[in-house]
């Protein structure tokens, strides 16, 4: 008798238990659909929503990359290469048409509409109307200009034969010299991967970004409102360039340089911004019409 009652008992109490594990499960199901970007927020502990401001579309279409976007709890904003036909990738914006084409086929995503401009002659392939409707500007100091003004990609093999790097100080000083050119010279809202090295420099990293050097950069960074990207692919700047920028008041995006499906990993530039304790002010946000720094900066 008691050994029935107990199992009767047993499954009055099963059923309901059961029942409410499952709506349970359910219910946490559609929260976690719901949810996704508040909790990833609420894991990383930033008082800023993510945003990856160095996303491609290359080898994807932006329809295929948006469920990433909200998979990963993480607002893109797209790039495209911008500049004169010289700069050879899979798609260069050059003109009005090609850029209002861009900026047609993004409108009404939920996503940010930027460039990435090439060298220092993307400016006169624009209208100022149509570069109006950006975003952002992202640019990096990768392309250097040559001994006979032409643009020479440092990252391309054979680079040290076309540049002179043999004395990697006096390298490094134009290097420095250049990101401040660029800067002064072009409305850009972001830097990209930022203190990038080539190939045959990167070993020497800690030892030739020194402390001198690094306050050139940040400075012009502040001086011309230039935002720096902490970039998740590169893994750099490293902390001790980045305190240097924090103290001296620049801002920072976060970054991928992102083909599909790699857009929106950002787990170098989070671990950074919590190591260095960046608030949302810290943070680049695209400038509301009017103050874009190709509305501010009046160049070129
Ligand atoms: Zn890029």
């Amino acid at each position: 008798m008691k050994n029935s009652r107990q199992s009767a008992s047993t499954k009055q109490t099963m059923n309901p238990i059961t029942r409410r594990h499952f709506i349970g499960s359910a219910a946490a199901a559609c929260a976690t659909t719901r949810l996704r970007a508040e909790e990833k927020a609420a894991v990383t502990s930033l008082d800023f929503p993510l945003v990856d401001f160095h996303v491609h579309l290359d080898n994807s279409t932006i329809d295929a990359v948006l469920p990433l976007s909200k998979e990963r709890g993480v607002k893109f904003g797209i790039v495209e290469h911008a500049g004169t036909k010289e700069n050879k990738y899979p798609v260069v914006l050059s003109n009005d048409d090609e850029l209002r084409r861009h900026l047609a086929m993004l409108e009404g995503k939920p996503v940010f509409r930027g460039v990435q401009a090439e060298f220092t002659d993307w400016m006169g392939c624009f209208s100022p109307a149509a570069l109006d409707q950006l975003d952002f500007v992202l640019s990096d100091a990768m392309t250097i200009r040559g001994p006979k003004g032409e643009r020479i990609k440092l990252w391309e093999k054979g680079v040290e034969q076309r540049v002179d790097m043999s004395n990697k100080e006096a390298f490094m000083d134009r290097f420095v010299d250049w990101h401040v050119e660029i800067m002064a010279a072009e409305p850009l809202d972001i830097l990209g991967n930022s203190t990038w090295l080539p190939a045959a420099l990167m070993p020497d990293y800690d030892t030739l970004w020194t402390p001198a050097r690094v306050q050139k950069v940040v400075d012009a960074a502040v001086k011309h409102g230039v935002a720096l990207e902490i970039s998740a692919s590169y893994k750099l700047p490293r902390l001790p360039f980045l305190k240097q920028a924090k103290a001296a008041g620049v801002k920072f995006s976060f970054g991928s340089n992102g083909r599909y499906p790699k857009m929106g990993l950002l787990d170098y530039s989070i671990a950074m911004a919590k190591e260095l304790g960046l608030k949302r002010a810290d943070m680049f946000t695209p400038a509301p019409n009017g103050q874009k720094a190709v509305q501010r900066r009046k160049l070129g």
